[in-house]
């Protein structure tokens, strides 16, 4: 039989515009990614190898989500809010980035609205991606006098199959914080741009998991999709540092050894907490 989904994908291909781009050029949509992974994108590393058939599905997913964008606009502009879609977004401070917007829309107030479309089974984590996050906090900070904003970027998250209930979120900027991580995309480029990829891995994090019942050690989302983590090769083991039979029951931890790692992780994290 003829692979009717090669044919579709095949089919989206010849639809997109190819562009020449500099292979060293950052995106706002880069900040809040992992640094080390935006540095292996610059220097044009391998990518972990897919079968053809999970390309030809990712292909067809993004040409759902960019459908559904489509629709929100017309939506948007049925109301007459829409005041923007799809913009480019000049960062007019650094040299060699750029930025396209979702939406600049007036939902209760003018306001940068990034539209995320999450497949149903990575729902609940997609709320936990930070990067979705500084994305948006990013176009706010670049859109700000250029369309006047008035309220504060929202992020809608919509369940691309259909079985979660959409999730809204109000992020409040930190313009500080903003330039500190693309300072840091800066020095990346620096160090792509010499053939170097240094920066650190991204460190393990402490998570509620198994429905607030476990807490464990564990390496952020990203590492688990990353398409060059063959390249980094981080180390993706789990450890339970502390159990509990409910939520509301206090938390046990098993061994002694977990009780110090338990200690030693929260005192490394109120060091990083600034008054
Ligand atoms: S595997 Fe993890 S640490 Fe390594 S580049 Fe990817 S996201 Fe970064």
């Amino acid at each position: 039989l003829i692979n009717l989904s090669a044919l579709y994908s095949n089919y989206i291909d010849s639809l997109k515009e190819t562009k020449e781009r500099d292979p060293y050029r950052l995106f706002i949509s880069d900040v809040g990614k992992c640094p080390r992974q935006v540095g292996y994108r610059l220097i044009g590393a391998d990518k972990n190898y897919v079968s053809e058939q999970t390309l030809i599905n990712k292909n067809i997913m993004f040409e759902v989500a960019l459908h559904m964008e489509e629709m929100m606009m017309s939506a948007l502009e049925r109301e007459g809010i829409l005041i923007a879609f799809q913009e480019d977004v000049e960062v007019y401070d650094r040299e060699n980035w750029g930025g396209r917007l979702d939406f600049v829309a007036d939902v209760e107030g003018i306001r940068v609205v990034e539209f995320k479309t999450v497949a149903s089974g990575a729902f609940r984590h997609g709320l936990d991606y930070p990067h979705y996050r500084k994305q948006s906090m990013t176009y706010d900070m670049y859109c700000r006098d250029v369309y006047g904003l008035e309220a504060v970027p929202l992020l809608p998250f919509f369940d691309r199959g259909g079985t979660n209930t959409w999730q809204y979120e109000e992020v409040q900027p930190d313009d500080h914080l903003i330039a500190s991580l693309m300072d840091e995309l800066d020095a990346v480029r620096v160090d792509a741009q010499n053939d170097m990829v240094i920066s650190p891995k991204l460190p393990k994090k402490l998570f509620k998991r198994s429905y607030e019942k476990q807490l464990v050690y564990e390496p952020p989302w990203d590492c688990g999709w990353c398409d060059w983590s063959d390249e980094c090769n981080p180390d993706m083991g789990k450890s339970v540092w502390a159990e509990r039979k409910d939520s509301r029951e206090p938390w046990t931890v098993k061994k002694a050894a977990d009780r110090e790692l338990l200690m030693k992780w929260a005192t490394k994290e109120l060091e990083n907490i600034h008054e």
